[in-house]
């Protein structure tokens, strides 16, 4: 369901749509009222996870002069993720594991992901692109291999680096061509022979060691801007409002925290440690968010850049803005945010400001995996009416819909005493990372025991009729070999035996067990060049969008991998887009009538 920001009216009320610690954004502003220009650039890039820099580093390595600025040091939700990337067509990885796989049986079965949100046209086109999307984050010294992990599971165990990151195993979702793995999961370069070490300091290790390959990508793909004489990074600079001029977005005002001070010392202290303090579980984040945002507030300066051919807005998504959540997707309210603090749809509100249009704002990936351990996608989940919601062996994201748009947040997973056996041991195997098992072992803990499944159905507080009927018709068809009532596969499914049953919670539940969360909706963009559409269809000069401020390919359904290998491929289509802009224009000609004589002695 399309949200109405879809309508010009809707498109105004997302510019001032925040919550008191969203980001300011104001209407654009005509580049003769803008004031003194600090400097001119061929193009600016709003926003430094893996969409702005793979915009920047395809600009310059094209020959353009960049600006790229992020509210913070850069990196995003993109230096925090699990550093998957969906990628197939035959990479490398694939074919050193021996996984066949096309173009065309990738592009088919990303379509029914897809669901049309993103044409099949653009879909192709991001599969064939996708040998060359991995090559572009390696030649930038991101580090992938296999080996492949045996069975399908949310998030490999660190032997693993290729694996089932989607629905692939689903039979819903086979068509003709077979499943083939296409998760390449970002290699830790200690463990690559001859890759050099890469700078800084990874953020988990101990408990999330497995959530540092997001940081292992962008430590890479940050290194590798810096080392582009072309980009300029400003970080510490909130793009609040864009200029233009006869209808052309030309430049960017920024609050900047001007740097080297003790401000920006400690407004980079405040957010890191706000950002460390493992995803805000128990809220201690809450003091050095404060004070990060009051030195935002207090010590930023107004600077104006313009650029020559064109802005890209790569500042992530909206997670963070509970404003826009209430308005758009008020069943995942509750869930906990993930992202980066900058994920406060500031991108999103900027493009609306210049006319253009949000678009399936109420699409949110939210995250409860079941598998690890393997065995429970063999349980059945139940929701508030005693139904079975969904086919259990499907990617977390997908089940969670289930549990908030066919249920109201509640949801069981209910297992026999067979399954809860198996995925003990599996969980007291010592293969998977801790920050897997530690949820895995607290629902096991406040998991509810019955004799029987009338009796567990009481416990839970769920109409007993209705559950006992879903069990036994997930039996029947096991048993008998009928397909599943949920179109489940026979590797996932097993006929309940003896009790006891259990009922594992797979609701939300603050600080133990939170569903993780974050956007997917943004601005509708142009699928050849990512400029930003506005509500007649037409590109808004001058403007791109890029990554999650974007509609694209994960904006329907977000598999693991799917967004990173978005943000690069998106990143790149914006920038040749204006790089094509530019040979058009002219480079270095046209629109600098507003410099400043400072910024004329910048401008390049
Ligand atoms: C824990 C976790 C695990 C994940 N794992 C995976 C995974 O393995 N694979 C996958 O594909 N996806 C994963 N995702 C999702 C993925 O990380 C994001 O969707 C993706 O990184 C978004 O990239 P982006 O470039 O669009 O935005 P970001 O990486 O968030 O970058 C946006 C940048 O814009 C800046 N910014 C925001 N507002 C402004 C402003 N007004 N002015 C200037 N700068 C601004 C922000 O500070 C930020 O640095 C994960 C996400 C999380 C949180």
């Amino acid at each position: 369901m399309a949200s109405d920001a879809n309508s010009a009216s809707g498109a105004r009320e997302l510019v001032d749509m925040r919550d008191a610690s969203s980001s300011v954004v104001d209407l654009p502003l005509d580049a003769r009222a803008a004031g003194p220009v600090d400097a001119v650039y061929d193009a600016i890039v709003i926003g430094f996870g893996l969409a702005g820099a793979s915009a920047a580093l395809e600009a310059a390595e094209q020959g353009l002069k960049i600006l790229l600025i992020d509210r913070f040091q850069g990196g995003g939700a993109s230096q925090m993720s699990g550093g998957i990337v969906y990628a197939g067509g035959g990479t490398h990885v694939q074919k050193s594991c021996g996984v066949e796989d096309s173009p065309a049986a990738m592009a088919d079965y990303l379509r029914k992901e897809v669901g049309g949100l993103v044409s099949d046209e653009a879909v192709q086109r991001f599969c064939d692109d996708s040998l060359e999307t991995l090559g572009f984050l390696e030649r930038h010294g991101v580090n992938f291999s296999g080996p492949k992990a045996p069975k399908k599971t949310s998030h490999p165990t660190d032997q693993y680096y290729l694996y089932f990151s989607d629905n692939g195993t689903v039979p819903a979702y086979m068509g003709q061509h077979a499943p083939a793995e296409r998760g390449h999961r970002t290699k830790n370069p200690a463990k690559v022979p001859g890759a050099p070490p890469l700078p800084g300091k990874k953020p988990h290790g101990g408990f999330s060691e497995g959530a540092d390959m997001g940081w292992y990508l962008m430590a890479a793909i940050k290194q590798a801007v810096a080392k582009n004489p072309l980009i300029t990074v400003l970080p510490q600079a909130r793009a609040r409002r864009l200029i233009v001029e006869n209808g052309v977005v030309v430049g960017v005002q920024v609050d900047a925290i001007p740097q080297g001070g003790l401000s920006s010392r400690v407004h980079r202290w405040a957010e890191r440690l706000a950002n460390k303090l493992t995803f805000q579980v128990m809220q201690v984040h809450r003091p050095f968010a404060a004070l990060f945002r009051s030195i935002e507030k207090l010590s930023s300066r107004p600077r104006t850049f313009r650029a020559r051919h064109g802005v890209v807005i790569a500042a992530g998504g909206y997670i963070r803005n509970r404003a826009m959540m209430a308005r758009y997707a008020a069943p995942y309210v509750r869930t906990l945010p993930i992202g980066s603090f900058g994920d406060d749809g500031a991108g999103i509100r900027l493009g609306a400001s210049a006319g253009g249009v949000g678009d399936h704002l109420d699409r949110i990936s939210a995250w409860r995996f079941i598998n690890p351990p393997y065995d429970w996608t063999k349980g059945v989940v139940i929701g508030a009416s005693g139904d079975r919601l969904t086919n259990e062996e499907q990617y977390g994201a997908h089940l969670s819909r289930a549990i908030y748009e066919q249920s109201d947040g509640r949801a069981w997973l209910v297992v026999d005493d067979a399954i809860w056996r198996a995925a003990l041991q599996e969980v007291n195997s010592g293969d998977l990372f801790e920050f897997q098992k530690f949820p895995v072992k607290q629902a096991q803990k406040g998991a509810k025991k019955a004799g029987s499944i009338a009796e567990l159905a009481g416990k839970i507080g769920v109409p007993a009729e209705a559950m006992e009927a879903a069990i036994r018709a997930y039996g029947d068809a096991a048993r008998s070999g009928a397909p599943d009532p949920m179109g489940k596969s026979d590797a996932c499914r097993q006929a309940f035996g003896p009790g006891p049953y259990y009922a594992i919670n797979l609701r939300h539940e603050m600080p133990i067990s939170p569903i993780t969360a974050l956007s997917t909706g943004g601005l509708r963009v142009d699928e050849h060049s990512g400029g930003v559409l506005d509500e007649r269809g037409q590109t808004v000069p001058g403007l791109y969008a890029a990554g999650r401020s974007a509609i694209g390919i994960p904006s329907n359904n977000y598999v693991s991998g799917l967004s990173l290998a978005d943000c690069t491929w998106s990143g790149r289509r914006a920038a040749s887009a204006i790089v094509k802009r530019s040979r058009a224009d002219g480079r270095g000609e046209g629109r600098d009538s507003a410099l400043s004589p400072g910024a004329a002695a910048e401008a390049g």
